[in-house]
């Protein structure tokens, strides 16, 4: 705890605060585009500490929450095939589908099962011959590698009942989308840092400059989130749009190497829909054709199915910085965590989910007991 609490001090909060204060002369609207950077900022009430002059939008960095519905009943009919045993990271089991979520599923008899790793997955189907062992693999660049490393260990192995359902996404390309809307307002970004301790930093310097847009690498703790605002705002006020990095504690320029070689090795990159926002190009990854035979998608008949979002959630607004979670008619009273309608209600990153948890008692028509949330 020792090495957090440095990046909790108040006293150097409040100079960070100070200078943001001193820099600040116009109003300016950043955007952190990671969940986890949501819910610091949540937490301890940065956003109503900063100078009104600074806005900041809550972007679609939540990888359970951007999984689009498609896969999210795939997945639900995969796992409720007789001899499957359907392994996933436990903030996806309460994501609710178009008609129901994991855990009905699994009370329906499903064999649904909440691992830590990939790699429990794998041992799983390795001591289980005679069933199919179905890993849900999602995230964005940060989860990635190790979900490409057990495929990877399946196919040494020869394990060749494990088979995984892909849906992994990429920062850049959800960048380059959000600047492209029509009603975008974002003019500057605190990047993810922890993609970048895995991708580096060589995609956004184009990025920056096409949009002319800073961009700050910045991590999770409260005094980073405010050293990535003072850092952003300064660039605003001077009129530079660079790329900086504020998380060099773990953020490297190249990245991990060895992570990037696997990435290479066992995914390609592809369209990808987000949900509530659509297709953005080239803003997923699949297996590549040397892995395809560990494709879920590939070796389960799953094609055909038809979804249906309910009428009254507006995630996708929430996920593109277009609406705060507290002013959807529905945050705290038909959608709670207990009854969510979408993902960013239920997902430990979603920013609905960070709004019930530390802001619903000040939200005007929201009952004041708890709904559990997670
Ligand atoms: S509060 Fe609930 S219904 Fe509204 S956008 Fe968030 S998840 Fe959807």
């Amino acid at each position: 705890m020792k090495y957090l609490e440095d990046f909790q001090n108040p006293e150097l909060a409040g100079g960070l605060l100070a200078d943001i204060r001193a820099t600040v002369t116009r109003p300016w609207a950043l955007m952190e585009v990671c969940g986890g950077q949501t819910h610091t900022i949540i937490r301890h009430g940065i956003d109503q500490l900063l100078p009104k002059e600074v806005e900041l939008i809550h972007g679609p960095g939540c990888p359970v929450c951007v999984t689009p519905l498609e896969v999210i009943d795939r997945a639900l009919a995969i796992a409720a095939r007789p001899g499957v045993v359907f392994c996933s990271f436990g903030d996806m089991l309460r994501v609710p589908g178009t008609d129901r979520d994991l855990f009905r599923v699994r009370g329906e008899g499903g064999d649904v099962r909440v691992v830590y790793s990939p790699l429990d997955a794998l041992r799983i189907a390795r001591e289980n011959p005679d069933r199919e062992v179905v890993f849900f693999g999602i995230g964005f660049e940060t989860t990635a590698p190790p979900n490409a490393m057990a495929v990877v260990q399946a196919k040494k192995q020869g394990v060749r009942n494990f088979s995984m359902l892909v849906s992994h996404v990429r920062v850049p390309p959800a960048i380059e989308a959000i600047m492209n809307s029509p009603d975008c307002r974002v003019q500057g970004f605190l990047a993810a840092g922890h993609v970048c301790s895995v991708m580096g930093t060589a995609e956004y310097p184009a990025l920056a400059e096409r949009h002319r847009v800073p961009i700050v690498v910045t991590g999770f703790e409260p005094l980073d989130i405010l050293e990535g605002i003072r850092r952003t705002v300064r660039q605003l006020e001077r009129g530079e749009h660079t790329v900086e990095n504020a998380y060099a504690r773990a953020v490297r320029p190249e990245g991990n190497p060895a992570a990037l070689a696997v990435l290479e090795d066992v995914f390609e990159v592809t369209d990808r829909s987000w949900r509530g926002i659509g297709v953005i190009p080239r803003s997923g990854w699949q297996l590549s054709p040397r892995y395809r035979e560990f494709d879920a998608e590939q070796r389960f008949d799953v094609a055909g199915i038809r979804t249906r979002e309910p009428e009254q959630c507006r995630a996708g607004e929430v996920l593109q910085g277009l609406l705060k979670p507290d002013q959807c008619e529905a945050f705290g009273t038909t959608c709670t965590p207990r009854t969510p309608l979408g993902a960013t209600m239920v997902s430990s990153e979603g920013a609905c989910a960070a709004y019930y948890l530390y802001r619903r008692l000040s939200t005007p028509g929201v009952p004041r007991e708890a709904s559990p949330v997670g």
